[in-house]
């Protein structure tokens, strides 16, 4: 009798490889470390689940790095945003899309969307062990042979690796595929934060924690120059900044981190040029006198940040215009245009929700997920070097190239 195909990991790749290979009638054998599936799709999108991106798979695929759009184009094409949204719609699950295009739960729970999930794996018939570490990935002579785990050696030809990446390790993703490839012979990009929270030095101390910024753009930059760049919500954390625009342009920090740490710069005025906002406060001055500064800074900023503001252009807190010299005035339109809150000391990999780097994907074909070098190894979802950005991304290459490792692996075990 011919040996299960083994899939390692029981996360999104995982559990759609394996409903797609069952669904063939090959039997399957789903490992997983922890005591659950889709351990990370219970956290996600904040525990609400971002479960894919609306739209046209054209649009979503410009979300991502131009590579990595190519690489993941034929899998997102085999299996559309809209199929997995088919797939939990068809077991009652009620989704809604947001203005900006992310699909969620109408119920806001990922429990939600794991249940039918499993519900699906049990249908087809997928075997799944739980509380089962794989520590190697057999292949002598560049073809699989077995998987072992902490207690047994299971014999098979075919393997499909869904360990994902390394942040959230407590989530049980805690890198564990990348060595076992390198191993194997594939080349592993180095493993970089993104989408992830970032540590600043002091300057921001001025700032409490808890603090968001709404519609703000953060920059980055290094040695001067802009290297990313997000507009959205900002929050500040007890040693740093997290939130959209933080997650939003952490890859480009982490990218750059050989050269030299960022220094991040607020625009807390992204629709107004600097010398209008200028002009606008002289005229505030001319024509109310006796009023006070502090409050047309809160117009954009929490009260708490108004004070450290004011203070750079050494403005005090109760001044009233006519005491504000026009230099004063251009300083806090300059500080409040380009507020410069400190240099990036580490972008946080644990916290990160994906990580950039991983197996490369020259070698492997996009059209197949198979491994251009160990026989009988497909790959599938974080575990590649694809990191997508905020948005459902991540979930939609990882739904899509495991369907397609499990739906490859399922003809290779059927011929
Ligand atoms: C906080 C957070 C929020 C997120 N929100 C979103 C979102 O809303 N939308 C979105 O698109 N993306 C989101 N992401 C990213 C997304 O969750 C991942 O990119 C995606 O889950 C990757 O799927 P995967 O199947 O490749 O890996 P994972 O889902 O990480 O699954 C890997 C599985 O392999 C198991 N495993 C690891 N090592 C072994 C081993 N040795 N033996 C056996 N099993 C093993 C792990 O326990 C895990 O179950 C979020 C991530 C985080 C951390």
């Amino acid at each position: 009798m011919k040996q299960p195909v083994v899939v390692i990991g029981a996360g999104a790749a995982g559990i759609i490889a394996s409903h797609t290979l069952a669904t063939q009638g090959v039997p399957v054998l789903l490992l997983e470390k922890t005591d659950r599936i889709g351990t990370k799709i219970l956290i996600s999108g904040g525990g609400k689940c971002n479960i894919t991106h609306d739209g046209p798979i054209e649009h979503v695929l410009k979300a991502f790095r131009k590579n990595e759009a190519n690489f993941i184009r034929p899998a997102c094409y085999r299996f559309l945003n809209t199929r997995i949204i088919d797939m939990l719609t068809e077991r009652g699950l009620r989704v809604y899309t947001r203005p900006d295009g992310r699909i969620f739960p109408v119920d806001q729970t990922a429990k939600d969307v794991v249940r039918i999930l499993h519900t699906y794996l049990d249908e087809a018939g997928v075997k799944i062990k739980f509380h089962s570490p794989v520590t190697e990935i057999v292949a002598p002579g560049g073809r699989i042979s077995a998987v072992r785990t902490e207690s047994d050696l299971i014999p098979t030809e075919h393997v499909i690796l869904c360990t994902g990446g390394s942040s959230y390790p407590r989530s049980g993703t805690t890198g564990d595929g990348f060595p076992w490839a390198k191993t194997l012979g594939h080349t592993i990009v180095p493993i970089r934060a993104a989408l992830a929270p970032m540590e600043i030095g002091l300057k921001r101390q001025a700032v409490k924690a808890g603090v968001s910024l709404r519609n703000i753009i953060l920059k980055a930059r290094v040695n001067n120059k802009e290297i990313a760049r997000w507009q959205g919500d900002l929050l500040f954390t007890h040693h740093g900044v997290s939130g959209p625009c933080a997650l939003g342009i952490s890859r480009e920090v982490s990218d750059h981190w050989h050269t030299a740490a960022a220094n991040l710069e607020i625009d807390l005025l992204p629709t107004v040029k600097l010398e209008e906002f200028q002009s606008d406060l002289q005229t505030f001055k001319a024509q109310k006198p006796n009023h006070f500064i502090r409050p047309i800074v809160e117009e954009f900023v929490p009260n708490s940040v108004a004070p450290f503001l004011l203070a750079v252009a050494e403005i005090p807190e109760d001044a009233r215009a006519q005491a504000v010299s026009k230099k004063q005035l251009n300083i806090l339109a300059q500080t409040m245009k380009f507020w410069q809150i400190g240099e990036v000391e580490e972008v946080i990999l644990d916290k990160g929700e994906v990580v950039a780097g991983g197996v490369s994907l020259d070698e492997v074909d996009n059209q197949t997920m198979r491994s251009q070098i160990v026989q009988g190894l497909y790959l599938a979802g974080e575990v590649l070097d694809i990191a997508g950005p905020v948005g459902g991304y991540n979930l939609q290459a990882a739904w899509a190239t495991g369907f397609v490792a499990g739906d490859t692996a399922a003809q290779d075990w059927l011929s």
